[in-house]
């Protein structure tokens, strides 16, 4: 039996404590128990709530976040004696472009300036996005993430892997272990940098023998691990719950790591900015959060819609209407078997970065679908070079055949139109972005003024 020893000279394990004091204090206990009580809310009384909550944060913005002082003063908007919904429709849509250039400018003058943390989005072009977070609002996010794994049945302090973008152990490291035992909060970090062929059975031996009752990561790590477990001839491996997010769940990584860990996803849709959170319900379908953020749903193409959101948590820092860039589908349905009276979304379809455009003006999203049917690819991503050409990559398993590269081409042609030029190439690995997150679709035409705005697609 492999035994899980604390390298307490890492400086990793030290700050598991200091993070777990500064998220999981009475504040967090209180704000978990408030949100598992809004679950029980109708939607008239969250609609109620969120009007309350709204109305503090613009009187807030109004007095003291230097952006909105000036525009409620242009726009002659009265927050103190207006009816909040109507205020923030008077208030036009913010875009990234605009917090990018002067993040400051939304910062409260009252934000108690040392407690403020620095956040960074990463961003696929030009610079960093910077945000600002306080400690209740930390608390809060942490509590809205614990309520969301609570719905699989995993309690604070059971066993978790969590397979995310952190650096546990240098790149450079061609030896295991590749993981950290973190015992502030029964954790095993494992790498993300470090899966390949010849260490995912490393992996799994070593999951097998921490006994996790949950793994939390990037969908397309677990789904690596999921996949290993199967190729090597594995029992399914039962957990409480597997916990994604920071990338677009792809259907056959959905299939594969339900079907190993025999249980539901429950994936959460967030941002750096955090201006919107939707997650996955015990019952698959996605909801909206009602008391993290006012949402928006605004059209850009056939039941195809951005996430416009207004976070109600963070009064240092104030964001209100905030595009997202991501988009969604509604769903028809009223009511989940989950009981909570929170908005459903029938998909997420991602950032606008994951779309392949069609020389003849078309965005066309979700191309996993293209990989429906194909047995031996282990991981694929598909690269826009050009408007006119596109190429798969695909990293073969040993029984890859010409076949399933010929079904692939195929497939995409009838999705994309004959006017691009496609090609399929075997690579050994798909190589990661720098936070160790893997993109599906990769674009190389979307940057400057070239790359068209959603709001003018062609509904695909
Ligand atoms: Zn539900």
């Amino acid at each position: 039996m492999r035994k899980f020893q604390v390298k307490w000279a890492h400086p990793r394990v030290w700050s598991g404590y200091i993070n777990r004091f500064l998220r999981e204090g009475h504040t967090f206990r209180r704000l978990l128990a408030e949100m598992e009580d809004h679950q029980k809310w109708t939607a008239q009384q969250l609609r109620e709530w969120q009007e309350q909550r709204l109305q503090e944060i613009l009187i807030e913005a109004c007095r003291f976040v230097p952006y909105y002082e000036r525009l409620f003063k242009e726009l002659r908007l009265d927050p103190e004696r207006s009816n909040p919904r109507e205020v923030l429709e008077a208030v036009p849509l913010l875009d990234k472009e605009t917090l990018r250039k002067a993040p400051e400018q939304f910062l409260s003058k009252r934000a108690k300036k040392w407690l403020i943390r620095r956040a960074y989005s990463s961003g696929t072009t030009g610079t960093p996005l910077v945000c600002f977070r306080d400690i209740y609002s930390i608390n809060y996010e942490h509590a809205m993430i614990w309520r969301q794994w609570r719905w699989s049945g995993y309690e604070m302090g059971e066993p978790r892997v969590t397979l995310r973008g952190e650096l546990i152990v240098p790149t450079t490291q061609s030896e295991p272990p590749y993981w950290l035992f973190s015992p502030a909060d029964n954790q095993l970090l494992m790498s993300s940098y470090h899966l390949s062929a010849a260490t995912l059975p490393i992996y799994v031996e070593v999951i097998r023998q921490f006994a996790p009752a949950a793994i939390e990561g990037y969908p397309s790590s677990v789904y690596l691990i999921a996949r290993a477990f199967e190729d090597l001839g594995m029992a399914p491996f039962p957990v409480k719950g597997v916990f994604t997010s920071s990338e677009t769940v792809l259907e056959y990584q959905r299939e594969t790591i339900e079907r190993v860990f025999q249980c539901r996803i429950f994936d959460l849709y967030g941002n750096t900015e955090r201006t919107a959170a939707l997650g996955s319900c015990e019952h698959g379908r996605y909801h909206e959060f009602p008391d993290y953020a006012i949402v928006e749903y605004v059209p850009t193409g056939d039941n195809e819609f951005e996430v416009v959101g207004t976070p109600l948590f963070n009064k240092s820092f104030i964001l209100l209407r905030y595009r997202t860039g991501d988009t969604v589908r509604l769903s028809a349905e009223d009511r989940c078997p989950c009981g909570r009276e929170f908005r459903i979304i029938d998909a997420i379809q991602g950032r606008k970065e994951s779309y392949v455009w069609t020389p003849d003006g078309r965005a066309v999203g979700r191309l996993d679908h293209i990989f429906k049917g194909v047995k031996h690819v282990v991981e694929s991503q598909i690269v826009q070079e050009t408007l006119d050409c596109v190429r798969i990559l695909v990293v073969p398993d040993q029984e890859f055949s010409e076949a399933d590269a010929d079904i692939i081409k195929r497939n995409a042609r009838e999705r994309l139109g004959p006017g691009i030029e496609i090609s399929v190439e075997r690579v050994a690995n798909i190589p990661r972005t720098g936070r160790g997150k893997f993109v599906a679709v990769l674009s190389k035409i979307n940057s400057g003024d070239a790359f068209p705005e959603i709001s003018h697609m062609t509904p695909s």
